[in-house]
């Protein structure tokens, strides 16, 4: 299934009345309808080349006002899709004529520091959350961009700077408020609705509007971290994973093998060559950063030297800053799990990459260990925990079309390289068709899901996910 066809809804729903909105919401949200002014801005998204048009945005400030635009679009027969921080890989946070709800209102966040927890909005980013608790030099281990919205990427799972550490986002989740699919408010955990709080914890947007989320905090300060890039050779690849895998926990890293970009802190004799660049973060005692960062200089050293060392010690939260602006890429990937990568893979790895011509293809491979993998894989609808390393292989173009003629190098690419290894990762698949929900939602997952799915929203309302269907 395409991008573009993913979260199109199945049936032509009836058109939306704008007048009949703004009367049903009464004020409790901002109200962008095609016609609109604003209209066009709200419905950007991260990535370029996802050109969904919503019936209508709404923009509501407060849960009473989510649950309105949930119980509207119910009694209307339209299909609802979810916006927090639209980083979704395919454009998920709106559809064609949804009514999109936009939790970019619900922004705010509540830091207990005694306490070691957080309430946050259902529209915060990963950022804007990581700065305010990096404030008392605490935090959550999201992802490795701040833009990210906290919404998409803890429904979806969470593999981040600080997973070997302290785990996924998920294993993080205390509680939530939900909105649900006939427009009830829930509190949600591990005493109130068990059933669901389980589903959220990977699940995605299956299951309702996700509010607020309360988060348990750690104690993270400064820390070192940063990039390296390096020459790749299947030695510096396949020895970078080693050592990611080999290291103490504190010490995360995630690797991308890609053409360089020509960016000004990159040696131009570099640009567009294929380097691997290490984005790492060591969050244990500072004395012992660099015995545990030693076998990666090793790597580098023996490579040639690093061409670049962004390595410092610094907050944990500027870790998240960067990222690329908003619609600014188009790109086609492929996610995959695999037990680990040794030298003949990299090498063909390398030569995959040095064989298209995409203005840029990368790699990444994220390993995992450490704290994912305390965790049972029916603890969570996270399924995934035993899996060494989480891959993405992906190809950038100006457009969708030209971006599309990369696919099939992608899809062949990843199966080679995730091996016997099954599944995918929620976060970071392309479509959200049955055989990519299947993946993401092995076994048992599927049927706790499944039958989740059948109490809280058996006409499949929230459907612009990597879709649980409730029959
Ligand atoms: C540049 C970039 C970097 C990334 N880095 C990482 C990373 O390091 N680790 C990682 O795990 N993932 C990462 N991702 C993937 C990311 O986690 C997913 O794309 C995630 O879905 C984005 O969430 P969002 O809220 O920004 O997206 P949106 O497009 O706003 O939302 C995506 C979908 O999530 C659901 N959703 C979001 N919020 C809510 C809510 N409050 N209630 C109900 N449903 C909701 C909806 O189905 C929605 O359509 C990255 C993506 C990008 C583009």
């Amino acid at each position: 299934m395409s991008p573009q066809t993913a979260s199109t809804p199945r049936s032509d729903p009836p058109a939306l009345s704008a007048e009949r909105l703004r009367a049903a919401l009464d004020g409790a949200a901002s109200v962008f309808a095609p016609d609109d002014d604003g209209y066009e801005t709200a419905r950007t998204l991260e990535h370029g080349g996802v050109e969904h048009r919503p019936a209508a945005i709404v923009r509501p400030a407060d849960t009473a006002g989510v649950a309105r635009a949930v119980r509207f679009a119910r009694d209307a027969g339209t299909p609802v899709s979810v916006r927090s921080g639209g980083h979704s890989v395919f454009g998920l946070g709106h559809a064609d004529g949804a009514l999109t709800i936009d939790l970019r209102g619900l922004e705010g966040i509540d830091v207990d520091v005694d306490g070691r927890t957080a309430w946050a909005g259902g529209g915060i980013t990963a950022g804007a959350y990581s700065t305010a608790a990096g404030a008392h030099g605490l935090a959550t281990p999201f992802g490795d961009t701040g833009g990210v919205g906290v919404g998409g990427i803890t429904l979806g799972g969470g593999v981040g700077l600080l997973a070997r550490s302290r785990g996924m986002t998920i294993d993080s989740l205390l509680g939530a408020e939900v909105v649900t699919a006939d427009g009830e408010v829930l509190r949600v955990d591990a005493e109130q609705h068990p059933d669901l709080f389980w589903a959220l914890r990977g699940g995605g947007g299956n299951f309702g509007v996700v509010t607020r989320f309360r988060f348990a905090l750690g104690e993270v300060s400064d820390v070192v971290g940063g990039v390296m890039l390096l020459p790749a050779t299947p030695a510096s690849v396949a020895g970078l994973v080693a050592a990611a895998d080999a290291a103490p926990r504190e010490l995360t890293m995630i690797l991308m093998v890609m053409t360089a970009p020509p960016m000004p802190m990159i040696p131009a004799e570099w640009h567009g060559r294929v380097v691997v660049m290490a984005n790492l973060c060591w969050s244990g005692d500072l004395d012992r950063a660099d015995a545990a960062l030693a076998p990666v200089r090793n790597v580098a050293a023996a490579a040639g030297g690093a061409i670049l060392d962004g390595l410092r010690t610094g907050p944990y939260a500027a870790l998240l800053e960067g990222g690329p602006p908003a619609g600014s890429t188009v790109a086609v990937g492929r996610t995959f799990f695999t037990d680990g990568l040794d030298e003949p893979a990299a090498a063909h790895l390398l030569g995959e990459l040095e064989s298209v011509d995409a203005m840029m293809r990368a790699v990444q491979l994220r390993v995992l260990g450490g704290a994912v993998a305390d965790v049972a894989d029916d603890a969570t609808a996270y399924a995934h925990r035993g899996a060494a390393v989480l891959g993405n292989v992906a190809a950038v173009a100006p457009t969708a079309a030209a971006a599309a003629g990369y696919t099939p190098w992608v899809e062949t690419l990843a199966d080679r390289l995730r091996g016997t290894s099954e599944g995918v990762y929620a976060n970071f698949a392309l479509d959200g068709g049955p055989a990519t929900a299947r993946a993401a939602y092995p076994g048992t997952t599927w049927d706790r899901l499944a039958a989740v799915k059948r109490t809280y929203d058996p006409a499949n309302v929230f459907r612009g996910n990597v879709n649980v269907l409730p029959g």
